[in-house]
């Protein structure tokens, strides 16, 4: 059964050894004792208080509204854990077809309600929380539109539901030979019409592309009529309306289809370690093998410090001590950074692109340890987040935040988020642990993805505070270096406020006056994209 108020399958469980959790308390201080926990009993009670009769089909059952009450941000978890600012919607429907799309639509509309349209429920930024006002909302909950309707082998295309989940996709694509290979870390439950929405982006994304490569046309059910994009292989008519899809948030109606651009399985894959001596040397190695464009699927660059948290907590402590003796013998020590490599495609291919990037990791002193931490970075590709269970079981929490910046910012950027995130919480006497890797290389630039972890304070309202600080700090870091709010977690209504300093006034205007042609009685006014009272931060 999947966990109400956490991430992925009860029966997974992701273990925090006494050694590891000695480390933690080593680094940030021993947890607080007593946390606040709010049963499911508790508040399946308090979603029940409010009774919606709405139109066929809504299920305003306590368990409907409580499990779609919130997707997976730090603040959702405080709600769901502790009862922090819970609220719920008014009631759940779920589609089965585009027939029964428009009957909700219809009913919403009669009854003065809005609608929030869901996916996985896997935002991180506030995507799918209860607008603020008066009018009932009810969640349009995607899961039932799940279906492969078509392959096209000879266009390497093929068209499905948007409701259809990230491991549905290559389940159905896969006896055809083919597969889409979007894998972002929430893969597990994330879907094909909320990665549209969100313009999101998969851990392999040098070699299948981000969702807007992928994403060649589909059909949208907005409140004033339909709209149907062909997937062309690329045109010059005008605007690109697809552009437009991505990232309206669930705004201007519901994504029912989507073609996506698929391939031909690969013949073989790999995933590759490589330790650098120093940080610099490491990006350099990356940023050349992109720039090179030299044809790898994956690069995956940890820093210092990441490298250190992920050793020590790798349980294996025999193992890891060998690794740093051969190490250290190759003239690699206490600032060494791991590099993950992702090598796809055809035998031939890979065998050619491996040599080419072993040449340039070995020109930045690289000692390449072949394949045994990269298989383990595959197996647990989508199981880091089960530990966030486990730590907050233990009185810490962990977030994390994400940016895109040319490289020649790169350096000085990650130096200031981890330091804008240490320094507001320095002001509440905690010590945190912070680190960062930089993922999906681009040709000018790549994408920082930074973590922090916490002890939970005393209280919910005391931990939301210090969380809320940091957030806000490190987004201020990241605006003054002029990144992007967000490279694939999107903006919902936690990153609302800092929009505008991307997209500038006008532009936010113009994308305004889209919203209100797609949708002018706001039937979709999910509270999404623009500034409003219901942002957390
Ligand atoms: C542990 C974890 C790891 C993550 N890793 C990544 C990552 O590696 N890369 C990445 O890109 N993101 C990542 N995310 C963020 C999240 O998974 C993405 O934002 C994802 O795209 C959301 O998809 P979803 O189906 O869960 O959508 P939801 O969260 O349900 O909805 C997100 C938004 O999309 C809209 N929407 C959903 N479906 C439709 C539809 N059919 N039509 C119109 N609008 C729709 C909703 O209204 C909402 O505004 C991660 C999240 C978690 C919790």
């Amino acid at each position: 059964m999947k966990r109400w108020n956490g991430w992925g399958e009860e029966a997974t469980q992701k273990a925090l050894s006494s050694e590891s959790m000695a480390l933690l308390s080593g680094l940030t201080g021993n947890p607080h004792e007593g946390q606040v926990i709010l049963s499911k009993e508790e508040a399946l009670k308090r979603a029940g208080e409010k009774v919606f009769s709405g139109w066929e089909g809504v299920d305003s059952s306590a368990e409907a509204r409580l499990s779609h009450a919130r997707g997976q941000s730090f603040a959702d978890w405080l709600a769901l854990r502790q009862g922090h600012g819970l609220r719920f919607p008014e009631g759940v429907v779920y589609p089965k077809d585009e027939g029964e799309i428009r009957k909700h639509l219809e009913g919403a509309r009669r009854g003065g309600a809005r609608i929030v349209v869901y996916g996985g429920g896997t935002s991180v930024v506030g995507h799918i929380n209860r607008p603020a006002g008066e009018k009932p909302v009810v969640i349009m909950d995607m899961q039932r539109m799940g279906r492969l309707l078509s392959v096209d082998r000879t266009s390497q295309m093929a068209r499905f539901e948007a409701g259809v989940r990230g491991p549905d996709i290559e389940a159905q694509l896969s006896p055809h030979g083919m597969i889409m290979g979007h894998f972002p870390q929430s893969y597990e439950y994330a879907t094909l019409g909320g990665w549209v929405a969100t313009r999101s982006s998969g851990q392999q994304s040098l070699y299948y592309g981000r969702i807007e490569d992928l994403f060649a046309g589909g059909r949208l059910i907005t409140a004033e009529g339909e709209m149907e994009l062909p997937p062309l292989p690329a045109s010059s008519a005008g605007m690109d309306l697809r552009q437009v899809w991505m990232g309206s948030e669930g705004l201007m109606g519901v994504i029912s289809e989507a073609t996506m651009r698929v391939r031909a399985l690969p013949e073989v894959e790999s995933f590759h370690g490589v330790f650098f001596p120093r940080w610099e040397q490491a990006e350099e190695f990356a940023r050349e093998v992109v720039q090179s464009r030299v044809p790898v699927s994956m690069i995956r660059l940890s820093s210092g410090k990441e490298t250190f948290v992920t050793l020590a907590l790798a349980g294996k402590p025999t193992q890891i001590r060998w690794l740093e003796r051969y190490l250290s013998w190759r003239g690699v020590r206490e600032e060494k950074c791991l590099v993950i490599v992702g090598l796809t495609g055809k035998a031939a291919q890979v065998k050619q692109t491996r040599a080419m990037v072993g040449r340039l990791a070995s020109a930045q002193g690289g000692v390449w340890i072949g394949q045994s931490l990269g298989r383990a970075w595959k197996k647990n590709r989508f199981h880091g987040p089960y530990l966030r269970n486990t730590l907050w079981d233990h009185g810490w929490g962990v977030d994390t935040l994400e940016t895109a910046m040319p490289y020649a910012q790169v350096r000085a950027a990650v130096a200031k988020i981890e330091a804008a995130l240490e320094e507001a919480a320095a002001a509440f006497g905690e010590k945190i642990l912070v680190y960062t890797h930089l993922s999906h290389f681009y040709i000018t630039g790549c994408a920082i993805y930074t973590t922090y972890l916490f002890r939970l304070q005393r209280t919910p309202e005391e931990t939301f505070a210090m969380w809320k600080a940091m957030k806000s700090k490190a987004s201020e870091a990241i605006l003054s270096l002029r990144g992007t709010i967000s490279h694939q977690h999107g903006v919902g209504k936690d990153h609302a406020a800092y929009l505008g300093a991307e997209k500038s006034a006008m532009g936010m205007e113009w994308m305004r006056s889209m919203v209100e042609k797609a949708d002018p009685e706001g039937l979709f006014a999910n509270g999404n994209l623009f500034p409003a009272v219901e942002s957390v931060l």
